[in-house]
């Protein structure tokens, strides 16, 4: 099949491109690599009249390092930050999310604008950007706004944006002190969506005791989430008296109505993503005391 036909327009601004997004109205859609909205218009499960590509609005690309974050424009592809030292350094739970993400074909086209704005609650920005308490940048014909990722994920592929408004950037904190990251996912065939996934970053005190933790998981509900009720359990404890199996358990016990599908049973869905957060806890306490 064959996408329905559509007026193509390439503004050049960011600018341009929301008061372009005001004046067509809900029958247009911003298309940046075009990785998910592609596929989706030559199924025609959706069809718009108007597609405003991105590819020309050179200052939505580019990752900048900043006192206590990493900002990274919405167009920069995840091959972009996948290559980034920048990343590497600031953001490593970012980096090591980045391979996870479909097959380099996809990486080279893809956008973290574009990841961040279609929200798939399997995929792996969107996770990374909650479990780091991310802000989301945008632009308006109304103005700038800064949505924390924990407002940001609304439902399953709905975000807090409204149809006139662009992701301009993600800016990520940084951690500093004795941290580490880990991101692990359980797919049945390498490049695929995960069918459950977590994402931990931990911080340790001089006495190898939980300072601040955060765990993600993705793949389990219809929008990525934070396990915060473990992570607040955590805080304060000793790090080799914590048990990786239990903190997944507690990860995932909370987790109300994970759906069955093609893929697996709600219960089997919740031990692997137990699972998944036990191995990712296990490999971030061992980086963080080993800083
Ligand atoms: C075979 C295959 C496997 C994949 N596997 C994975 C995977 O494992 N993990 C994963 O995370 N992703 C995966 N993807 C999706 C891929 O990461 C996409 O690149 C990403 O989801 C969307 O980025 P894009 O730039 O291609 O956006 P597009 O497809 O161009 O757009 C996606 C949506 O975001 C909107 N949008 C794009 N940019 C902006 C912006 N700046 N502001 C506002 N709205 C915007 C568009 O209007 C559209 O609704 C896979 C894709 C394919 C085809």
């Amino acid at each position: 099949m064959k996408p329905a036909t559509f007026e193509y327009h390439a503004p050049a601004t960011a600018g341009e491109t929301v008061t372009l997004l005001a004046e067509l109205g809900e029958e247009a859609k911003i298309i940046a690599g075009g990785q998910s909205l592609v596929p989706m218009l030559a199924l025609r499960l959706a069809v718009f009249e108007h597609l405003v590509d991105l590819r020309r609005v050179d200052e939505l690309r580019g990752i900048e390092t900043r006192a206590d974050a990493v900002r990274i424009g919405a167009g920069t592809t995840h091959a972009a930050v996948g290559r980034s030292d920048d990343v590497r350094r600031g953001v490593p739970l970012l980096a090591r999310a980045t391979p996870l993400i479909g097959h380099f074909q996809i990486r080279n086209r893809g956008t973290i604008g574009g990841a961040i704005a279609h929200a798939d609650a399997a995929a792996e920005y969107p996770v990374v950007a909650l479990t780091l308490d991310a802000d989301i940048e945008t632009l308006s014909p109304r103005g700038r706004r800064t949505v924390p990722a924990s407002a940001f994920f609304t439902g399953m592929w709905t975000t807090d944006l409204e149809p006139d408004e662009l992701v301009t950037g993600i800016v990520f904190p940084t951690w500093h002190g004795r941290c580490g990251w880990a991101i692990e996912e359980f797919t049945r065939r390498s490049g695929d969506f995960a069918m459950a996934g977590a994402a931990v970053a931990v911080r340790l005190d001089a006495d190898s005791r939980v300072e601040r933790c955060a765990i993600g998981l993705f793949g389990l509900a219809p929008t990525p989430v934070r396990a915060t009720e473990t992570e607040t359990e955590l805080i304060g404890r000793a790090v080799e008296a914590t048990r990786a199996e239990e903190v997944g358990r507690s990860a995932t016990a909370g987790l109300e109505a994970i759906s069955s599908d093609v893929h697996g049973s709600a219960d089997y869905r919740r031990r692997v993503g137990a699972a998944m957060v036990a191995r990712a806890w296990r490999r971030a306490v061992e980086e963080a005391g080993n800083d």
